[in-house]
């Protein structure tokens, strides 16, 4: 595949410091999939981490539901975003296959990907995908009968056809990556961080009752949906999503399905496990509660009888399964990356406005020690992964200086930028 990929010196508002860290040991708020991801990646480089969860058991909030879909997310010509999707989804690949060899109550399955093209915008992507050069094993564009033949039920639309893609519980993603990290990583449950303090050169993480639950001189936001809860961290600009996904019990007809698929929203084979499909899933703009609503259900049920009406009628009862929230950002990209001291920030690139090109700009600075992982929207359990490991190449201080898209386009001071450029400060 081409790749529009430049090597220039990232700008210097987006550059990070060379870090020399007193010792290795991180502290992460949050044990869904960007906390895990980013203790493994940190682990695999040597770092000690203390992982805090508010919750009984990790992996509870948005990466508690028990499918999701791990795919690319293609656009009709090639673009940035679709870079940046094409690779988490490759390093997410692999990743779990090497996952898979070490952990077998892992819940992967990649059995394929069929996305169907279910209305004309839908199918128009069809038409441009297939005209582009894509190598088999990664995207096929393939007609009606052709889906059907790889779904196994019958599918009344062309489809883009992604085989190594597939469908994975979340839950058990984390405890993988947490049983890899072994002792190297203590976890804490049931503890809530209210506040984060600087004492000395180290954050104080501290509860309601102002005690300190953990102190590290780095500490990394990956607190789903509470991501603006701290005053450090509620600069970064994100809207959240409830989303709700139903189940169903496996009855004959549904067995034959060999595939998921996707249409507005998504459906994931019956688990060997539970035995159960899981569809959905709703997506309501801006509510921050997360509360079952069976409504939605039956909405979600809706939704799949209009692409897949025969196993949408195949089902006698069906379930809510979990309800969370996603956080997104309002450019659909995750952050990832140092926090910005938006102060430095605003004086010193004041004048990005008057675009400035040859200016010699002064070094970011950020919130020393301050780290995050958040708004992985819908698309988190594809995208975490290669998020983390660029997160601890940052702190590593490795690579970050080369203009990568997606340091850039993931950067959490992207929006003090655009504003500084609209001159919205002044
Ligand atoms: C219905 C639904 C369907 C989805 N489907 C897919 C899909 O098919 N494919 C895909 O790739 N992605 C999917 N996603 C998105 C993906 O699940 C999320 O992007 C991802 O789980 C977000 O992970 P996270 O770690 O950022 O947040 P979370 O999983 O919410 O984890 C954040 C954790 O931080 C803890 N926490 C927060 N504040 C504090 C604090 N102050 N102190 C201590 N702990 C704290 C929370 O308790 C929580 O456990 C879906 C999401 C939803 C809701």
């Amino acid at each position: 595949m081409k790749r529009r990929e430049q090597k220039n010196l990232i700008p210097a508002w987006f550059r990070y410091p060379n870090y020399h860290w007193g010792t290795k040991h991180a502290v992460i708020i949050g044990a869904g999939i960007a906390g895990c991801q980013t203790a493994w990646h940190l682990v695999k480089q040597g770092w000690h981490v203390t992982l805090i969860e508010r919750e009984k058991k990790i992996a509870q909030q948005a990466s508690g539901n028990p499918a999701g879909i791990i795919s690319p997310k293609m656009t009709a010509q090639a673009s940035n975003g679709e870079d940046f999707y094409v690779d988490c989804f490759d390093y997410a690949v692999q990743q779990l296959s090497d996952l898979k060899t070490r952990h077998h109550k892992l819940d992967w399955h990649a059995c394929g990907l069929l996305q169907l093209a279910h209305n004309d915008r839908e199918e128009q992507r069809w038409e441009s995908l297939k005209h582009r050069e894509f190598a088999e094993s990664f995207l096929q564009c393939i007609d009606k009968s052709q889906a059907t033949e790889v779904a196994g039920i019958p599918i009344d639309y062309k489809a883009s056809y992604f085989p190594q893609a597939g469908w994975i519980n979340p839950v058990s993603f984390c405890n993988a990556l947490l049983a890899d990290c072994g002792d190297d990583c203590q976890v804490i449950l049931e503890s809530d961080v209210i506040n984060l303090e600087k004492e000395q050169n180290k954050w104080q993480l501290l509860d309601k009752y102002k005690q300190t639950i953990a102190s590290a001189e780095v500490v990394i936001i990956a607190s789903g949906k509470d991501l603006n809860t701290f005053s450090q961290s509620n600069q970064l600009p994100s809207m959240p999503v409830k989303g709700q996904t139903t189940s169903v019990a496996s009855n004959d007809f549904s067995k034959q399905l060999k595939t998921t698929i996707g249409h507005e929203g998504y459906l994931t084979p019956a688990s060997d496990i539970t035995s159960k499909l899981t569809f959905g899933a709703s997506f309501d703009r801006n509510i921050s509660q997360a509360h079952v609503d069976k409504n939605k259900d039956n909405e979600n049920l809706d939704q799949l009888r209009k692409y897949l009406p025969q196993l949408a009628d195949s089902f006698e009862k069906v379930n809510s399964a979990h309800v969370a929230i996603r956080m997104t950002t309002p450019d659909r990209f995750p952050y990832f990356g140092g926090i910005a001291d938006k102060a430095f920030f605003t004086k010193n690139y004041a004048d990005l406005h008057q675009g400035k090109q040859f200016k010699d700009y002064p070094k970011a600075k950020y919130i020393e020690g301050l780290f995050v992982l958040a708004g992985l929207g819908s698309r988190g359990l594809t995208t975490s992964g290669l998020c983390a490991k660029h997160l601890v190449n940052i702190l590593e201080s490795n690579e970050q200086n080369e203009a990568q898209s997606i340091l850039q386009n993931c950067h959490p001071a992207r929006f003090i930028i655009k504003d500084l450029k609209r001159n919205i400060y002044s």
